[in-house]
């Protein structure tokens, strides 16, 4: 079976319809057909501001929304980074074959890094997408089911890979990006020309938001001054959103939508939008609860994670760590 490895970071109190369109959906699939690692980057969430108490929540909540999404434990290992070192191992590595201006034109990081001035800004963000690049590597990943803001990661990733191999010998496998088109990117509900992001919750579509809030957030979704309910990204984001969220949740494709919403207001786009999510995150939100409501048990499946993980992964850093020339233990 191919392998896939992915990871979300425990960086909000919830996960957003973004994170599940993007990649999560993709996740529960995937595992008929791949072997698959799901990680949960406590490491990467460090790279900006945070809260002790609240990352160790968070990464329990994360755990939680993942099985309850249907990630199985038992088809997949589920596990979080920290507990696994062979990631910063492999890390450190990778940082010295990333030149310096390469990790420069890593647009996430100008994004993020813009907010506080230089020294707020952390060296780990400057090099989280490298410690990207260990975590897909250490286990010899051929598919990485990601969000489109992902692209340029995952091609330092290959780039990476592929250095690393000519420089000392055929090691690394050299993986692909698996992004599927239709939500590839889902945007901000108050902003829609932007990436819906965890960082920016004012419009985010968040599953474990209380369900009348987010009912609420979805009815002042901005669209646009026109009526017409039409998918146009150029000239109507906020519009072509709802519908590409509607055509999900339904199962109804975008042309179908547009007919049967001829006459229709943006009102009746955002109402139906709003019933479909209710309905969808009522149940999730009930299963999440249940496995919250005991966290040694979610414990005890993540460390099992972890061990599994760390076979595979500590494989790759031996390997590596043998080809650069270090002694081996
Ligand atoms: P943060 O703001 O903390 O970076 P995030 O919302 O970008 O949070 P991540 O944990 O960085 O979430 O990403 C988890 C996965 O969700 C990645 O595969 C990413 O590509 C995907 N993803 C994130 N936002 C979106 C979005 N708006 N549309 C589609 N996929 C997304
Ligand atoms: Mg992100």
């Amino acid at each position: 079976r191919p392998r896939v490895l992915s990871g979300i970071q425990p960086t909000a109190d919830s996960f957003h319809v973004g994170n599940y369109l993007g990649a999560l959906r993709q996740w529960v699939d995937l595992q008929a057909t791949h072997e698959t690692f799901y990680s949960i980057v406590d490491l990467h969430a460090i790279t900006v501001e945070h809260e002790p108490k609240l990352l160790r929540q968070r990464t329990r909540v994360a755990a939680a929304q993942l099985l309850a999404l249907g990630i199985d434990p038992e088809r997949s290992t589920l596990f979080v980074q920290s507990q696994v070192p062979a990631h910063t191992q492999l890390s450190w590595v990778m940082e010295c074959l990333t030149g310096f201006g390469e990790a420069g034109r890593m647009t996430q990081f100008k994004d993020k890094s813009g907010k506080g001035g230089a020294d707020h800004t952390s060296v780990g963000l400057f090099t989280y997408p490298i410690l990207q690049a260990a975590d897909i590597l250490a286990y010899q990943a051929d598919a990485v089911p990601v969000g489109e803001d992902q692209r340029q990661h995952l091609e330092l990733t290959r780039n990476l890979a592929q250095r690393f191999n000519s420089r000392f010998g055929k090691t690394l496998r050299v993986p692909e990006p698996y992004i599927l088109k239709a939500t590839a990117k889902i945007y901000d509900l108050s902003e829609p020309r932007a990436k819906m992001s965890k960082s920016s919750p004012g419009g985010s579509l968040d599953l474990l938001a209380d369900v009348k809030a987010s009912v609420k957030k979805i009815k002042s979704a901005v669209t646009d001054t026109e009526r017409e309910i039409r998918y146009d990204e150029e000239n109507k984001p906020g519009v072509s959103n709802l519908l590409s969220l509607l055509s999900v949740f339904t199962g109804t494709s975008i042309p179908d939508l547009e007919v049967s919403y001829q006459g229709k207001g943006y009102g009746d786009l955002k109402g139906d939008l709003a019933q479909v999510w209710a309905e969808f995150v009522t149940p999730l939100q009930a299963a999440v609860a249940g496995y919250l409501a005991d966290p040694a048990e979610l414990d005890r499946i993540l460390s099992a994670g972890a061990a599994r993980a760390t076979a595979v992964a500590s494989k790759t850093v031996a390997d590596v760590y043998q080809k650069v020339g270090f002694l081996t233990v």
